[in-house]
């Protein structure tokens, strides 16, 4: 018979804990920090993972969580240990929430405690199960994502002389903290900022009837302006005009993080850029949404956007989706990248170009916004 195991646990506490503490609350001890330990293999990295006879079983969780007091910048190190020697790879998803995924290939859940609160701030829960009777995948589920350079998972070989098994090691970064927010519903008083997708030197996407992008996405980000300050929001623009925010033909990185700045810099409390599609199909068509989860509320916002644009104008719904883009990453807080239409599609440039139908998905955003508020507020602006 296989051995199967399963090993469940999901802890939604979020323990509060003083910064420059090593926090170990799991039954076993706490995870020490080894920096000489010897690396076998880190994903990703480095080949040369050596032949795995498999059988092996993973015995033991342990796990510490780390505050640097002075950067802010947190670490949690999770250590598994396992009977003989594995092979381990890590990949992190961001849908549909942000969460690691270690395949463990040649060992088995043993009689392993997965009773551990993980305290919520870099991780929130693991999971260890076996599909197959032979390999295991372990997800640690995250609130927030992280990046490819914040995680690494590696295996260490056994080390009898400080009387260490061999051991799964899973380490995830968060270079800073984020911010604690506390949202209140309503719009009045809140501070938009609402990014025009390109401009001045970089017109954007161009439909074949000669639409440019940057005309559309100025035209509706205005008549958002206009309707959130007749909400009572204060609203801030990248751009006010048809101009680049950084200097005319400055580099894309440069324009990009100038726009972000803008939002940070004013300590905005939510950050918006808007969009118009392109796709080398001239049949692709619909309205979409983009997120990166780096505070708990990004996606929040991005299913309220998309659900309101979806009612006001009626093209097809293609979702929100979570993505790398500069400016909704490098905001430090809730922001969200709508694609209003696509301007490839004939039929939707001549939307897009359309005053009215403009006036239909600005409505849409700020509706999305006020929805998005009265949510966040029910949250509690717990993080
Ligand atoms: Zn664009």
């Amino acid at each position: 018979m296989l051995r199967r195991a399963l090993c469940f646990l999901v802890i939604c506490a979020v323990i509060a804990f003083s910064p420059a503490v090593y926090a170990a609350k799991a039954s076993t001890s706490s995870a020490a920090y080894k920096p000489g330990s010897r690396l076998l293999a880190v994903v990703g990295k480095t080949a040369g993972a050596s032949t795995v006879p498999g059988g092996q079983q993973l015995t033991k969780i342990r796990w510490a969580n780390h505050i640097d007091a002075v950067t802010g910048a947190g670490k949690l190190r999770l250590v598994i240990d396992a009977t003989g020697p594995i092979q381990a790879k890590g990949t992190v998803v961001a849908s549909p929430t942000p969460r690691l995924i270690v395949d463990v290939k040649g060992a088995v859940p043993g009689n392993t405690d997965c009773d551990i609160d993980l305290g919520g701030k870099i991780a929130d829960s693991i999971a260890m199960k076996s599909e197959d009777g032979k390999d295991t995948v372990i997800t640690v589920e995250m609130p927030l994502m992280v990046d490819e350079s914040e995680y690494k998972v590696f295996t260490l070989k056994k080390d009898p002389a400080n009387k260490k098994p061999y051991r799964v090691v899973i380490d995830i970064n968060q270079p800073v903290l984020p911010a604690n927010f506390s949202f209140t519903p309503g719009l009045k008083d809140k501070l938009i900022v609402l990014d025009p997708g390109h401009g001045g030197s970089d017109p954007g996407a161009i439909g074949s009837a000669g639409t440019t992008e940057k005309a559309v996405n100025l035209a509706v980000t205005l008549k958002v302006k206009a309707l959130l300050a007749k909400a009572g929001a204060k609203v801030i623009l990248t751009h006010q005009d048809d101009s680049d925010v950084f200097g005319p033909n400055a580099s894309a990185v440069d324009e990009l993080k100038a726009r972000a700045t803008v939002a940070n810099v004013k300590k905005a409390d939510i950050f918006v850029s808007i969009h118009s599609n392109a796709a080398l199909n001239r049949g692709a068509e619909g309205t979409s949404t983009y997120y990166y989860q780096k505070t708990r509320y990004d996606s929040l916002l991005a299913r309220n956007l998309q659900a309101a644009m979806i009612e006001t104008g009626g093209l097809e719904d293609k979702g929100t989706l979570p993505a790398n883009f500069y400016v909704i990453k490098r905001t430090v807080m809730p922001a969200a990248l709508v694609e209003l239409a696509f301007l490839s599609n004939p039929a939707e440039e001549k939307l897009l170009a359309n005053p009215q139908f403009q006036l239909k998905m600005a409505e849409g955003i700020v509706e999305g916004m006020e929805r998005f508020f009265a949510q966040a507020a029910t949250k509690g602006g717990a993080q």
